[in-house]
C-alpha cells in the first residue's frame, strides 16, 4: 500500500487491493472511502469487493465514484458528509489518490485559503491544480480590513430564474466566476403544486437538494442576501460580510405576504384553510377536496401582481372537477373571490374559463378582497368595492378555504435604490437591465418588468440575460430583447388545459400552430405538455443552459 497522509486523520492512495485492504486494518485504518468509479480498467478490483473485504475487518466503506473533470456539487457534499461522518483514521482512493485529494480540496472551499490547500495537496505528491479555479477563498465577515471578494457576476436567488441564468451563462462562458447567494437547502418546481393540490402529482416530485441543481462551477454561497449597495457594486450578506461583482443577477423571487391578512397564518393547514402557494399544503388541499361531500367552499385571489396569476382558479377548477367526479359538486356551494375586476388579464381565454365557471356553477365575486380569516369560527372577511366606490364587509362561513396571500417585493429589494415604485427591482421590460445601474440585471418573480410572473417567463428570460450580461462584461451593446412571453397553463378540468401563452400588452404569443393546439380551448395535449413534458424540461433543460424552443435569435 502506497498511501500518503493529507491531514492527521485522512490519507490518499491509489488504487487498493484486497491485500491492501487487510493492511490497512492492520495499520488502524477504520474509514475506507472510494472514489473511483468500477471499471476503469481491467482487472480493478470493484468497490464491492473491496468494501467486503472491508466489513470483514470492521472498517467502514463508503463509494463516491467521481471523474477529475466532472466533480459535482453534489459530489463535494457526499465527501463532506463522509468525511465529517466516518470514523478517522480514513484512506481515500482513486486511482492514483489524485481525485480522492481534489475532492478533499473542494470540501475545504471557502473554509481554508485556496493556496494552503494546494500546498498542502503538493505536499502529499498532489497536483490539485485542475480544481484550483473551483477554490474559493475565505470570506473574512464585517470588519474594516475586511477583504471582499470580486466574482464576475453575483446571482441573488438559486429559485429557477438564479439557476437558470447562471446556466445559460456558463453555456456561453465556462470559465465565468460566478457565485448564487441562496440560503435554501431545497429547490421548488413550484408550478407542480397545482397538481399537487389536486393529487395527480407526489409532493416530492417537485422538490429537490440545492445541492443537485446548483451548477458545478458556480460558488453557492449559503446565506440570504441582506442589502444592496449597487454604488459600489456590493451586496451585503446576512452575516454582515458581503461580495463584490462586475454585474449583479437579482432573482429573489417575491415575498408571500400571508401575515397581511390577519388571522391566515394561524388558521392554515387545519380547519379548513390550505393553499396551493406552499409545498407543505398542496397536499392538504388534497385531503380536503377529497373528504368534503357538501358545503361552503371559497377560493380567494389577492390584488396584482401574483406568481402565475391563474393558479388561485385552477386549484378551483380542479377541486370542482373533483367533486363533480365524485358526484358531490350539486351540494358544495364555490365562490371564487377575486381582489381584481375580471376573471383573468387576457381577455382571449375567458370565454373557455367562463364555459367553466358555468358548468361548475362557481359564483363569481370580483373586487372581493380577502381581509381577514377566523379559523376556528371558519368564517372569512372579505371587503368588495361596489361600482359606485362603496367599499363594504362581508362575513362567509366557509367548509374549505383556498387562500392566497397579497405578494410583494422581498424587504431588502423593496429598500434599495435598484427598486421601481412598487418595490420591485426595475428594469427596462426589454433588455431586463436596470436603468440607474448599468451592471445590474432582474428577472423571475423579483423584476418589475410587466409580464406574467412564471416559471415560463424566466424559461425565456434566462438566455436573454445571459446574453446582456456577457455584453456588459465585454463593453459590448446589450444584443437580446424580451418580448413579455410567459405562460400559464389553466388546469380547467383534470386531462384538459386552457393554454394561455402571451407577452406584454396581452398579445398572444402561442408555442403551437392552431391546428396542433389551440390554446383559446381546453386542450387535451396541453395537459400532456403539463403533466409529462414541462415538469422534465425544467429540471433537465431549463436548469442546465438548454434552451429549448427560447433560445434567443441572436444566441452565440
Ligand atoms: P423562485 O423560484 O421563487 O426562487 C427564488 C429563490 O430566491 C428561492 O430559492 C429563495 O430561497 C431565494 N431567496 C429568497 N430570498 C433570498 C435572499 N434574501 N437572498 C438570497 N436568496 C433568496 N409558473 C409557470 O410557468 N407555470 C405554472 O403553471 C405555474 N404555476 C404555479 C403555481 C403555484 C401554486 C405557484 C406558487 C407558482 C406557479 N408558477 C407557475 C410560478 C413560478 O413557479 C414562478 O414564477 C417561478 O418560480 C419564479 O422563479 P424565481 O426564480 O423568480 O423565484
Amino acid at each position: 500500500m502506497n498511501s500518503k497522509p493529507l491531514t492527521p486523520g485522512l490519507s490518499m492512495s491509489p488504487q487498493l487491493s484486497e491485500t491492501d485492504v487487510a493492511a490497512a486494518a492492520r495499520a488502524g485504518v477504520r474509514s475506507i472511502i472510494a472514489n473511483r468509479p468500477d471499471g476503469e480498467e481491467p482487472g480493478q478490483p470493484s468497490a464491492a469487493t473491496l468494501a467486503a473485504v472491508a466489513a470483514n475487518h470492521g472498517i467502514a466503506f463508503e463509494h463516491i465514484p467521481v471523474t477529475l473533470n466532472a466533480i459535482s456539487t453534489a459530489d463535494v457534499e457526499r465527501m463532506a458528509d463522509a468525511l465529517r461522518r466516518l470514523p478517522e483514521p480514513m484512506l481515500a482512493y482513486c486511482r492514483t489518490g489524485t481525485r480522492s485529494a481534489a475532492l478533499w480540496a473542494l470540501t475545504r472551499s471557502g473554509k481554508e485559503d485556496p493556496e494552503a490547500l494546494l500546498v498542502a495537496a503538493s505536499a502529499a505528491g498532489y497536483d490539485l491544480n485542475a480544481v484550483r479555479a473551483r477554490l474559493a477563498p475565505v470570506i473574512p465577515s464585517g470588519g474594516a480590513d475586511a477583504v471582499v471578494r470580486v466574482y464576475d457576476v453575483v446571482i441573488i436567488g438559486g429559485g429557477a430564474a438564479g439557476v437558470a441564468s447562471a446556466a445559460s451563462l456558463l453555456k456561453r462562458r465556462p470559465a465565468l466566476d460566478i457565485a448564487i447567494v441562496e440560503p435554501a437547502e431545497t429547490h421548488d418546481y413550484q408550478p407542480g403544486w397545482t397538481m399537487v393540490g389536486a393529487g395527480v402529482f407526489a409532493p416530492g416530485a417537485t422538490r429537490r437538494p440545492m445541492a443537485s441543481v446548483m451548477p458545478d462551477r458556480c460558488h453557492w454561497i449559503r446565506q440570504a442576501a441582506a442589502g444592496l449597495a449597487p454604488e459600489t457594486a456590493e451586496v451585503v450578506l446576512a452575516d454582515g460580510s458581503s461580495l463584490r461583482y462586475r454585474v449583479l443577477i437579482v432573482a429573489p423571487g417575491l415575498k408571500l405576504d400571508w401575515e397581511a391578512i390577519p388571522g391566515l397564518s394561524d388558521a392554515l393547514g387545519r380547519n379548513g384553510v390550505t393553499s396551493n402557494y406552499r409545498f407543505d399544503l398542496a397536499p392538504y388541499t388534497h385531503e380536503l377536496v377529497s373528504r368534503l361531500k357538501h358545503g361552503r367552499a371559497l377560493f380567494t385571489q389577492p390584488a396584482m401582481p401574483i406568481k402565475c396569476a391563474g393558479a388561485p382558479q385552477k386549484a378551483m377548477y380542479l377541486s370542482c372537477d373533483l367533486w363533480r367526479r365524485a358526484g358531490v359538486l350539486g351540494d358544495i356551494e364555490v365562490e371564487f373571490h377575486n381582489a381584481g375586476a375580471v376573471l383573468f388579464g387576457v381577455s382571449t381565454y375567458v370565454p373557455a374559463l367562463m364555459e367553466y365557471v358555468e358548468r361548475y356553477g362557481i359564483a363569481l365575486r370580483p373586487q372581493s378582497r380577502l381581509i381577514a380569516v377566523d379559523g376556528a369560527a371558519r368564517v372569512a372577511t372579505f371587503e368588495t368595492n361596489a361600482a359606485d366606490g362603496d367599499v363594504s364587509r362581508t362575513k362567509r362561513e366557509f367548509d374549505l378555504l383556498h387562500a392566497v396571500p397579497p405578494q410583494v417585493a422581498p424587504a431588502f429589494v423593496a429598500q434599495s435604490s435598484l427598486a421601481s415604485a412598487n418595490g420591485f427591482v426595475d428594469v427596462d421590460p426589454a433588455t431586463l437591465r436596470n436603468p440607474s445601474f448599468g451592471n445590474v440585471f432582474s428577472l423571475g418573480d423579483a423584476c418589475s418588468a410587466p409580464n406574467a410572473k412564471t416559471a415560463a417567463a424566466v424559461r425565456k428570460q434566462a438566455p436573454i440575460v445571459a446574453l446582456n450580461v456577457l455584453a456588459t462584461l465585454d463593453s459590448r451593446p446589450l444584443p437580446a430583447t424580451y418580448d413579455g412571453y410567459g405562460s400559464c397553463p389553466l388546469t380547467v378540468e383534470l386531462g384538459k388545459i386552457v393554454l394561455a401563452e402571451f407577452g406584454y400588452g396581452g398579445a398572444l404569443l402561442p408555442s403551437f400552430p392552431k391546428w396542433l393546439l389551440d390554446g383559446t380551448r381546453p386542450s387535451r395535449l396541453a395537459w400532456l405538455l403539463k403533466e409529462r413534458v414541462l415538469p422534465p424540461l425544467y429540471w433537465h433543460a431549463m436548469l442546465r443552459g438548454r434552451e429549448w424552443l427560447v433560445a434567443p435569435a441572436s444566441a452565440k
